[in-house]
């Protein structure tokens, strides 16, 4: 429980990073030096204001500074990653119970991890700017092809050629599925962006989970986007523009994978049992 406690900290830290990243990418502001600032006021932020999460709920959301307004995204994206950092320390731990602190636990880990904050980051990006920006997707498709090697080199006795055959096939048909859609589309239904996402997806998932993610992103992004074209329709009617028709789908993309890493074996074996 220390260990995961420690995770959880560690990922609200990485989702603060995350924020900046989000915030800065395509400023041409440094990511990494400069220091967070107000953005309403542009103060530099001191101590204790740059504690994550803490900081948010000693200053009741608001800049110790001018007062002004700071986003709910902000502590939202650190707990989130803290959780979601404590529950994938949780489920590795099921694959490696008697190990917990070898270098594959701990490899593992620190893969999904950054995975998972490439996630989270492209999320963000999307809902805010309705496009997934390629300095977040070509390191998730590089980390994601990294692990078909990992595979292929480190399960060679237990059929890895197979395995990362399969994670290659899943991740170039999810990508063709996309790309079709785009192309049909001409980007209206789906972003070339969300292309790309689904072929990393696909080559970091393989068989079944990739399929797995695919099928929880579309149920979920069809529930959600029923809901919002049913609250959007008394504004419609009004000749309002609505939400419904530019629903980023990176979030469910997003989400989709990371419900399938965590639960996505358990469905599949429930839904074998229930159809075969
Ligand atoms: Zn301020």
């Amino acid at each position: 429980m220390f260990i995961g406690t420690f995770w959880f900290i560690f990922g609200v830290v990485i989702g603060s990073f995350l924020n900046v990243l989000v915030i800065r990418l395509g400023t041409g502001e440094s990511v990494v030096s400069g220091g967070s600032r107000c953005l309403s006021c542009k103060r530099r932020l001191h101590w204790p204001e740059l504690i994550p999460l803490v900081s948010f709920f000693i200053f009741r959301g608001h800049c110790g500074h001018c007062g002004s307004r700071i986003s709910w995204q902000y502590p939202a994206v650190e707990f989130a990653t803290g959780l979601v950092f404590l529950f994938i320390w949780l489920r590795i731990q099921q694959n490696f119970q008697f190990s917990i602190f070898n270098f594959q636990t701990i490899i593992s880990f620190l893969f999904v991890a950054a995975m998972a904050s490439l996630l989270i980051a492209i999320s963000i990006y999307d809902i805010r700017h309705q496009i997934i920006p390629n300095q977040l997707a070509y390191p998730f498709i590089v980390l994601a092809l990294f692990s078909v090697v990992w595979r292929l080199k480190n399960w060679s006795a237990f059929g890895g050629g197979k395995l990362a055959g399969e994670n290659l096939a899943v991740g170039i048909g999810l990508f063709a599925f996309f790309a079709l859609l785009w192309f049909v589309s001409r980007g209206r239904w789906m972003g070339f962006g969300d292309a790309k996402l689904a072929l990393g997806i696909g080559w970091w998932l393989g068989w079944p989970l990739g399929i797995t993610a695919f099928l929880f992103s579309f149920w979920t992004g069809a529930v959600v986007g029923v809901f919002l074209l049913i609250f959007s329709v008394p504004r419609r009617l009004k000749g309002k523009y609505s939400l419904a028709s530019r629903l980023p789908f990176g979030p469910f993309l997003a989400a989709g994978a990371l419900a399938a890493f965590f639960v996505g074996e358990r469905a599949v074996d429930w839904y074998f049992r229930l159809f075969f």
